[in-house]
């Protein structure tokens, strides 16, 4: 079954992007998975096709409402299978991860609406029960670059789309640990040499120093992924060199 992708912007001329492109490109020609976009504006209400208003206790910029947002987002959930998340990507949301990342892709699709402006109104939030993803701790211009990201990333879980199924058991967040780091040809550039054991062809020997790369690069540069993993394994992490 084809993964969905239904996109609420105010910019859908945005769309695929650089989800055209690739292995996301690829997938979607190939009908692995559907985009489609719709325009918020189109609920927009009056002459103007108004879409936001002014924050209720003052403040900069303005908020998109909720009565347009909601009218927008009924048309869209009601040709999607029940139970396919709405996510908005925010700075306010909880970081987004690899294990949300493989939610998604393991169910039938997800429904993504792109904020402007200041945000979104909050009780439409409320009481649709959407979910709030950062992509970050920055602050973008919009929501359509976060749905970019979280697309990409889905997209390539899903089935058939990686080269090698391997590829997406061994990389970072797969294990809670950053990957190790790679070396390819040639051999010694710029007076730097691959580590020795990458090129002995002991197998298992191998297999230990990529766990023990992805060990220290975790807790060197990723102290939060460390404290879980080292308390999942049940040890402090002392013992690394
Ligand atoms: N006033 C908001 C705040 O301070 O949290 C920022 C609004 S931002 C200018 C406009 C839109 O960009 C947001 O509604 C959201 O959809 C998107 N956005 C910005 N930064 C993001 C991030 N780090 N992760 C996900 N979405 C983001």
């Amino acid at each position: 079954m084809t993964w969905r992708a239904e996109v609420l912007t105010l910019f859908p001329e945005m769309f695929p992007g650089p989800l055209g492109q690739s292995l996301a490109g690829r997938a979607l020609a190939d009908g692995v998975w559907s985009l489609r976009t719709h325009d918020i504006r189109a609920h927009g209400l009056g002459r103007h096709r108004a879409v936001d208003d002014t924050p209720f206790g003052g403040g900069a910029g303005m908020v998109m409402r909720p009565d347009v947002l909601d009218a927008a987002l009924s048309a869209v959930m009601a040709s999607v299978p029940q139970g396919t998340p709405v996510v908005y990507p925010t700075p306010r949301g909880r970081l987004l991860r690899q294990a949300d990342v493989r939610r998604y892709a393991g169910g039938t699709g997800v429904v993504v609406l792109c904020g402007r402006y200041e945000g979104i109104d909050e009780r439409l939030l409320e009481a649709r029960a959407i979910e709030q993803v950062s992509i970050g701790d920055y602050v973008l211009s919009g929501g359509e670059p976060a749905a970019m990201v979280m697309l990409d990333a889905c997209v390539r879980l899903l089935p058939g789309v990686m080269g090698s199924a391997l590829s997406g058991e061994e990389e970072s967040f797969s294990d809670g640990l950053l990957e190790y780091p790679l070396y390819t040809r040639p051999e010694t550039w710029e007076g730097r040499s691959v580590p020795d054991i990458l090129l002995s062809g002991h197998h298992a020997a191998i297999a230990r120093w990529r766990h023990a790369a992805s060990e220290m690069a975790t807790r060197q540069r990723r102290p939060d992924l460390w404290a879980v993993h080292a308390g999942r394994a049940g040890r402090a992490g002392d013992d690394l060199p």
